[in-house]
């Protein structure tokens, strides 16, 4: 960064207060080094090697001396000589803070006050140490220095802002303290304000994920992270943190996991689809071969009973569309509606327990539920949660181990639980669970066949009703996957739930 103008600065320095030298140096804020910007000595020796910087946590009488300058905010005056590398810089010394400060640029904002550097003057002239004017000359001199470190800082940052203009993604740059220090872009799109540079993160990240994000970094370079990002627009980004050398870390957005998972999710439903459409097909067909010329009592019957699966593998039909219908909503930041009714919960499972017949063939079931239960909900999404959760127990567990599903009475509120004997889940990854679009545990990577929305789609609706999941596993032993809802819904009016994304 070293300048002419910094040179020059320097120059000037020594004039006004009638020392032999003076010399600038940056304050490195994440590695509490100082970096030699700027060195004048009017006797004309030569820059001192710095190789380039100086630790100030080394406790030499400089360093020593530029803590206790940026602590105290005033300037510190040593009567020895000091060494910069190989030269010696006769005494006096004044080792003089230079601190940035600037007011707030808006109303909630905190006025900004930051060491930036230090200006070190060396051997007096015509008198034996500085003075009080001195130094308050030197204060008043440590300002202008600010002002140009930091301007110089600005251009730096120019030239990363117009590198980060020209990527696609949205990139942050944050300093130790947590303020943007710059911002392209797509990062301001996807954060929905004007204005990111110089704002404390916490301005902009009222849910805290990024922050939580950037407390995932290991102190080291090259530390990284990642996690979804729920935008103020409701969109999710893939977000990752890393931190840089100097300790600042670097966000970037990318795309949704929902957009790379879309042709996943497109592919896996036309694969659920085919099942009930073959079995529905198939029936009519059968109904259409034995509704000859005669039809007898024996024919009647089995076209009725075809009539019946076809309608129940519509209903399942049907139910697919919608929850896919119903994650392309979440996932742009709608509105779910309820659609809510009294119904019989257990009449609902037993329906599931049909539809699911093929899928759930290969293992033992045991049903666990009372004769009735009269619930308000909406009935197709509460099938929706029962289901993904009788899908999952026969995904993630082998063929022939016990699935039990049980739904349970308990005071103004129902419980549906479904307990598998299934690969189980890692006790880290359990929170991630439907919280992370696209998110599957280490254990169910092998797994085919996931894509990580279902349990998305799930914690929503039971949370739209009220309702908590809760799921608790052992890894290589099973798990268990239970929503439990009010029995009654809210009447106060509109069916309509808000699906707050979190
Ligand atoms: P997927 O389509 O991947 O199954 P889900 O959203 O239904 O998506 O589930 C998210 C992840 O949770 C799964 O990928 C899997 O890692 C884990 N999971 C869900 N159910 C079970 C279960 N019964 N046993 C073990 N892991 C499960």
């Amino acid at each position: 960064m070293a300048s002419a103008i910094l040179d020059r600065f320097c120059q000037k320095v020594s004039q006004i207060i009638q020392s032999e030298g003076t010399a600038c140096f940056t304050l490195g804020a994440a590695d509490n080094r100082l970096y030699l910007q700027s060195f004048v000595d009017l006797s004309q020796r030569a820059v001192p090697e710095l190789g380039p910087q100086v630790d100030i946590d080394n406790n030499t009488h400089l360093t020593r001396a530029v803590v206790d300058a940026i602590e105290s905010d005033r300037c510190i005056i040593l009567d020895e000589p000091i060494h910069l590398s190989d030269i010696e810089l006769g005494g006096p010394v004044m080792v003089v803070p230079v601190i940035w400060e600037r007011e707030a640029l808006e109303p909630e904002e905190e006025p900004v006050k930051h060491p930036v550097g230090i200006l070190t003057l060396w051997g007096k002239r015509g008198r034996p140490t500085f003075d009080d004017e001195d130094q308050q000359l030197a204060g008043t001199l440590a300002q202008q220095a600010a002002a140009l470190l930091v301007e110089a800082h600005l251009e730096e940052f120019e030239d990363i802002q117009t590198a980060f203009a020209t990527v696609p993604v949205g990139l942050i740059l944050i300093d130790t303290e947590e303020s943007i220090i710059v911002a392209n872009a797509a990062a301001r799109q996807v954060l929905q304000v004007n204005v990111l540079q110089g704002k404390p993160l916490s301005q902009v990240d009222s849910r805290g994920q990024l922050r939580e994000l950037i407390s995932q970094l290991q102190p080291g370079a090259q530390s990284q992270a990642t996690a979804s990002f729920v935008s103020p627009l409701g969109e999710t980004y893939a977000a990752s943190a890393q931190l840089t050398r100097e300790g600042q870390s670097i966000l970037a957005f990318t795309r949704s996991p929902f957009s790379t998972a879309a042709e996943e999710l497109v592919g896996q439903v036309a694969h659920e689809l085919r099942t009930p459409l073959t079995v529905i097909q198939g029936n009519l067909q059968t109904i259409e071969a034995i509704m000859g010329e005669e039809v007898t009592a024996e024919d009647l019957q089995v076209a009725d009973e075809f009539i019946g699966t076809a309608i129940i593998q519509s209903s399942r039909m049907f139910r697919l569309i919608s929850e896919t219908l119903n994650i392309s909503r979440i996932h742009a930041g709608k509105e779910i509606e309820l659609d809510v009714t009294e119904f019989d919960l257990i009449e609902a499972l037993d329906q599931i327990l049909l539809e699911l017949a093929d899928k759930l063939a290969g293992h033992q079931l045991l049903r666990q539920a009372p004769e009735a239960l009269t619930i308000e909900g909406d009935r197709d999404k509460i099938m929706s949660i029962l289901d993904n959760y009788l899908k999952n127990a026969a995904k993630y567990s082998n063929p022939g181990t016990t699935i039990t599903v049980s739904i349970e009475d308990q005071d103004g509120e129902v419980a549906m639980e479904v307990r598998d004997e299934g690969i189980g889940i890692p006790p880290e990854d359990i929170e991630r669970i439907g919280k992370e679009p696209g998110f599957r545990t280490s254990a169910s990577k092998d797994q085919a066949g996931g894509i990580g929305l279902g349990m998305v789609y799930v914690r929503r609706v039971t949370e739209a009703h009220g309702g908590q999941v809760e799921i608790e596993s052992e890894l290589g032993e099973g798990s268990v996957f239970r929503s439990v809802l009010p029995k009654h819904q809210p009447s106060s009016g509109s069916p309509t739930t808000k699906l707050e994304l979190t």
